[in-house]
């Protein structure tokens, strides 16, 4: 079945390029499911979706049954339906060789299912200040709220999401489906231009809150140190992609960007491919560079096939070695790598002597992954690991009584569904918290 846009149209928007599976073809899907008895596809959801219940619900046409299962465990499941990484998670779990699309399947029911409506709970007279308005921190505010909590969340930026309204393409993942899925969080409320630690502090939010939550993602991008780095017109792929965004490059003729003739993206992770794709988008000739192989890259396969299609020149297992050019870029130069397998299965990089040669560019991206938010606060001190992630046990809890962190923030770059189920963990570890039940043993079971 065919569902992504041909590359001619692809190219001349921002429209989403995936369109929505038809009822009789999600059902033929959902019927190929063998509902194995150890469900290997459950085990490897960090959300623990019930895929069986969810496609035995599908195959029998109950599809709001399906859609409030999924809701259960998935605070975000249009936005998910759309990006989240199922081909590394669940759907990698499946043991069948053609792998059930469980993703799409999501994304069928989520545009076919009514969404249920959340219980009504008992609202409870205690607040938590969130730090951080993207998918834990949200994923934090949502389970909450079911819990009859409120919550103020607390984000630099003018909008709410982090980086799937901020980095991730249009063509991924609309903006009507973030507000759907994001806009109307019972007992949520958003401070947004605020941040913590400088324009506003932990002490006074320790005031103001009963508990707090730190999730401020990974959002400090990582760079290399070659010679050239330091050129004119080198730039972070984050800030192209934030860019593209809050100036609406999608719908302007003249943006304030100036997007070169020739770039070159380096790194092959999805933001890599986002990166590339989104320039392509915007009318130029884009060559993405990596020093990975085709196995190694962090980037889902499908993304790296529709930028080739796109005329995205991807060279794979290459080494940029220096930036050249007078004062701004003029080109890069690259050297082929060797990969050797070990005995223990690691696969080994080496240069490969005499194989040099130059890409002629006028702009170079980096995509080469991110670490953790370096957060500080003068007012409260809380004790953070060498590389700076804040400091926490296995109930999150850092050193500071009452303030709790995680998501992207302590695991690192992870999936969209890792960093929401840490949010939703978060959630219940507050609760518990406030109902001083958080230091029996089998916390999980107390409330
Ligand atoms: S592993 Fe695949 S076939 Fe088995 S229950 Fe999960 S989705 Fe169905």
């Amino acid at each position: 079945m065919n569902i992504v846009l041909p590359v001619q149209k692809r190219l001349k928007h921002f429209e989403e390029e995936e369109r929505v599976l038809n009822k009789e073809e999600a059902i033929t899907e959902a019927k190929r499911c063998e509902m194995c008895e150890n469900a290997p596809c459950e085990s490897a959801s960090p959300l623990g979706l019930p895929v069986r219940a969810f496609l035995r619900n599908l195959q029998d046409q109950h599809f709001d049954e399906a859609y409030r299962l999924v809701k259960i465990v998935n605070p975000f499941p249009k936005i998910s339906s759309k990006i989240c990484d199922a081909h590394a998670l669940c759907e990698k779990g499946c043991k069948l060789d053609k792998k059930i699309q469980i993703r799409r399947l999501q994304r069928f029911i989520c545009e076919q299912g009514k969404p249920p409506e959340q219980e009504k709970v008992k609202l409870l007279k205690k607040s938590i200040g969130i730090v951080g308005a993207g998918p834990a921190g949200l994923a934090c505010a949502a389970e909450l709220s079911k819990k009859g909590y409120f919550s103020t969340v607390y984000d630099a930026l003018p909008y709410q999401g982090g980086h799937l309204t901020m980095r991730i393409p249009l063509y991924k993942l609309s903006k009507e489906t973030c507000v759907e899925d994001l806009g109307k969080l019972p007992n949520v409320t958003y401070q947004q231009n605020t941040i913590v630690g400088k324009t506003v502090h932990l002490a006074e939010l320790q005031q103001k809150h009963d508990a707090i939550f730190l999730a401020l993602g990974a959002n400090t991008p990582q760079v290399i140190s070659i010679p050239g780095i330091e050129k004119g017109n080198v730039f972070l792929a984050h800030d192209l992609l934030m860019r593209v965004h809050h100036f609406q490059a999608h719908e302007k003729k003249h943006v304030p960007l100036k997007i070169g003739k020739h770039v070159v993206v380096l790194g092959s992770s999805e933001v890599a491919l986002d990166t590339a794709r989104t320039l392509r988008r915007l009318g130029t000739q884009v060559t993405l560079i990596s020093e990975q192989d085709y196995s190694q890259i962090t980037a889902h396969h499908e993304s790296l096939k529709r930028a080739q299609e796109e005329e995205i020149q991807c060279i794979l297992l290459t080494q940029v070695e220096k930036i050249l050019g007078k004062k701004d870029v003029e080109s890069v130069q690259c050297i082929q790598m060797m990969a050797q397998q070990t005995e223990s299965g690691e696969v080994l990089l080496s240069p490969l002597e005499g194989s040099t040669f130059t890409i002629p560019c006028d702009q170079v991206y980096l995509a080469l992954g991110q670490h953790s938010t370096i957060f500080s606060d003068p007012t409260v001190k809380i004790r953070k690991s060498r590389t700076g992630k804040p400091i926490v046990n296995e109930h999150l809890q850092t050193s500071e009584e009452g303030i709790f962190a995680g998501g992207e923030m302590r695991l690192g770059k992870v999936t969209l569904e890792e960093t929401m189920a840490d949010g939703k963990k978060a959630a219940q570890k507050i609760h518990l918290w406030l109902n001083n039940a958080l230091q029996k043993e089998d916390d999980d079971d107390v409330l």
